[in-house]
């Protein structure tokens, strides 16, 4: 069973002059595996920053704490192998990688995270079933990464990566912006069908308790001000729901 620790983390963002403007200010988090835990906060509070921070972007400086996945120092590696080691992070602006098919994206990916190819024949069919059940027409697997893509083709395309990659650890920021409701329901049951696997932890990262109700999460933070204020269990987010995040602004 695997287990994302993260201890009294503090980041910095690095700013074109070369300055540091911290925003994390001590982060404690643990998901293990099997595990959903809903991060809910304010625009601003830090959230995408805690998403990129642990899949390695250059533009934050770890200024404090730690971050380990089955006792491996994750800060200490490269986003290649974070994600070899089972690190998965869906963005809020996923990036086009023009002149790459999804299917080849798919392949390569998984290559890498498993360290050898998958088989060519069991492959295929793996592909085609994670696209039916996100009822995505075959044609989206020989589009280029992202160009042009819909917001929920977008996010459809992220819970395949999901589904086919099976991390250790998955984090979602804000997976339901932008998404109709059809859409949010096809991504809430692809995530819903991986969590049943109980292989995966998720770091769901959101603004708004809609997807909530299609995702129930077992634990909630409240996230503002670069810190988690508040934990408790779903009802935690219905109370969010209700009061929104006033009373943490005000104490923050
Ligand atoms: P959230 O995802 O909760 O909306 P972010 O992690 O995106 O919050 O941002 C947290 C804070 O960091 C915000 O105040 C934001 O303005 C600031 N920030 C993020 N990136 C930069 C940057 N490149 N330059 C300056 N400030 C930044
Ligand atoms: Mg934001
Ligand atoms: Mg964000």
């Amino acid at each position: 069973m695997s287990t994302l620790e993260i201890r009294d983390l503090q980041v910095s963002v690095k700013l074109p002059e070369g300055e540091l403007k911290p925003i994390l200010n001590g982060v404690d988090l643990t998901v293990k595996a099997g595990e959903t835990h809903a991060i809910m906060g304010p625009n601003g509070s830090g959230k995408s920053t805690l998403a990129y921070s642990i899949a390695g972007h250059p533009k934050y400086e770890i200024t404090g704490g730690s971050v380990t996945l089955d006792g491996v120092d994750v800060l200490e590696l490269s986003v290649d192998e974070r994600a070899r080691a089972g690190l998965f992070l869906a963005m809020q602006y996923p990036v086009e990688v023009p002149g790459v098919s999804v299917a080849n994206f798919l392949r390569t990916a998984k290559t890498a995270i498993d360290g050898e190819a998958p088989k060519l024949r069991t492959w295929a069919g793996e592909l085609r079933t994670a696209m039916e059940k996100l009822e995505m027409d075959p044609a989206f697997a020989q589009r280029n990464v992202n160009e042009g893509f819909s917001g929920g083709e977008k996010k459809r395309h992220e819970i395949m990566q999901l589904e086919l990659l099976k991390p250790k650890v998955a984090i979602l920021d804000e997976t339901d912006s932008g998404l109709d409701i059809d859409a949010l329901r096809i991504v809430s049951e692809g995530v819903n069908r991986v969590r049943a696997t109980g292989e995966t932890g998720f770091l769901l990262i959101t603004h708004y308790t809609r997807i909530l109700r299609y995702i129930k999460p077992d634990f909630v933070h409240v996230f503002v001000g670069g810190r988690i204020v508040e934990e408790g269990g779903p009802e935690l987010g219905e109370q969010l729901e209700a009061q929104g995040y006033d009373k943490y602004k005000v104490r923050a």
